[in-house]
């Protein structure tokens, strides 16, 4: 049996930043690799 497109992003590793090593909050800009705190840092 074929699995569901939901099912298998649901099957993807939870991101974690790069730089904190916190897990990443799903969100829409899926292709970042760090966290909001850590991305906030960067934007000084
Ligand atoms: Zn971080």
């Amino acid at each position: 049996m074929l699995q569901s497109p939901v099912k298998f992003f649901r099957n993807l590793p939870k991101k974690i930043c790069a730089e904190c090593g916190q897990n990443i909050h799903e969100q829409a800009e899926s292709y970042l690799l760090e966290c909001d705190r850590c991305l906030a840092k960067k934007q000084e």
